[in-house]
């Protein structure tokens, strides 16, 4: 474990077998220094066991990192289910997942992730209090979707007012890439703001519902990337910006609630050069997390997610003009915040 690739000083990687329900889980705690670690739980084939490891590492940092950035009282962990999402769930696997989450004494807290949804979660909750995402109960915060939107709308506005010196959209073309729970949220934002509008979805309903709404121009998937647009807001998949996408994107910034958008990290230091502005995807998409966090507390408060979201954004305009400032990759910039607001908490 030491000597993994992406293991980067994780506090506790712990794994969990239960053979009467079948549950294999990984339940990675990066760090606590601001808080007990949270994070979301995936469901998935993994490939190999060791393709399921490097997944609850890098996502539980990253969770690390979405946290610290958000200033919320939280750490970073994530848990991994090793299974087919569509056939291998039943009670008896959840209850097995809460009781592992349990044994950690809330040193980590689980909520949705790929994969889970909230009827899992209520069975989760049966068996441990260390969990968010829940439709019920005192402080329940429910679908974090809509917050996660509003973060991302106001974090165009900041990108495009650096971009573009203003963050009139009025004269703005923006791609979306997938109109699902954040990216139909988010056109209904940029539409009412005066945006034009080029989405695309592998979802034909999602599709027409949002184009009838916002005047959208629909373009095939693979066609989202050579769209003749000022901005490019990726809300569908990881890894859309590599190298073969970058020589296509026409755009001046990137701006989307998708997890993971560079392919590698490396890539920042390519959009720099070529005159892309980044919106670093975990600042950007951190409502939902201050949604979840305002639920963890125990006491949800509206007002208290705005304030949060007030925060946020502000940070991600100090990185941008940081980045700016010192011709640096604004993920780098970034990631040099986080990991020293979890140093300075420790
Ligand atoms: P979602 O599943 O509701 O929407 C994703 C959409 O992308 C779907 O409509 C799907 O059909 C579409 N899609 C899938 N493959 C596609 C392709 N090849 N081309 C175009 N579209 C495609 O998910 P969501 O909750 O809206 O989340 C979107 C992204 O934002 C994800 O990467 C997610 O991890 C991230 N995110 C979501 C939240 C949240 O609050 N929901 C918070 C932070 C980050």
């Amino acid at each position: 474990m030491f000597d993994h690739p992406s293991y980067d000083a994780h506090e506790g990687v712990h794994m969990f077998h239960d053979a009467p329900s079948g549950l294999r889980a990984i339940i990675a705690v990066h760090s606590t220094a601001l808080g007990p670690a949270a994070g979301g739980c995936r469901m998935m084939k993994y490939a190999t066991g060791e393709a399921m490891l490097k997944d609850a590492l890098r996502l539980s940092q990253g969770m690390s990192y979405k946290n610290a950035m958000a200033d919320l009282p939280l750490g970073g962990g994530k848990a991994v289910i090793w299974g087919d999402s569509k056939a291998d769930k039943s009670p008896d696997l959840f209850r097995a997942f809460g009781r592992a989450v349990a044994s950690l004494n809330g040193t980590y807290y689980t909520a949705e992730d790929v994969g889970i949804d909230v009827a899992d979660m209520e069975i989760v909750r049966q068996e441990t209090e260390f969990v968010a995402g829940l439709d019920h109960g005192a402080a329940a915060s429910g679908d974090p979707s809509p917050i996660t939107a509003t973060g991302v709308f106001r974090g165009i506005l900041e990108t495009a007012r650096r971009a573009f010196g203003t963050d009139d959209l009025t004269t703005r073309t923006i791609a979306v890439q997938g109109v699902g729970s954040v990216g139909a949220h988010t056109c209904d934002f940029l539409a009412k703001a005066g945006a034009t509008l080029v989405i695309t979805d592998i979802d034909q309903a999602a599709l027409k519902a949002v184009a009838a709404r916002t005047g959208a121009r629909i373009v095939a998937p693979d066609d989202i990337y050579d769209v003749e647009a000022d901005i490019f807001s990726p809300n569908a998949l990881g890894a859309v910006v590599n190298e073969q996408t970058l020589e296509r994107l026409k755009v001046k910034a990137i701006a989307g609630a998708a997890n993971n958008q560079l392919v590698m990290p490396e890539m920042g230091e390519l959009l720099r050069r070529k005159g892309i502005l980044y919106a670093p995807d975990y600042v950007i998409n951190g409502g939902g997390i201050i949604n979840v966090a305002a639920e963890i507390s125990g006491n949800y408060s509206r007002d208290w997610v705005d304030s949060k979201l007030d925060r946020l954004m502000e940070t991600l305009g100090a990185v941008l003009d940081e980045a700016l400032a010192q011709d640096k990759p604004t993920n780098e910039v970034a990631d040099r915040i986080a990991r020293q607001r979890i140093a300075d908490a420790r």
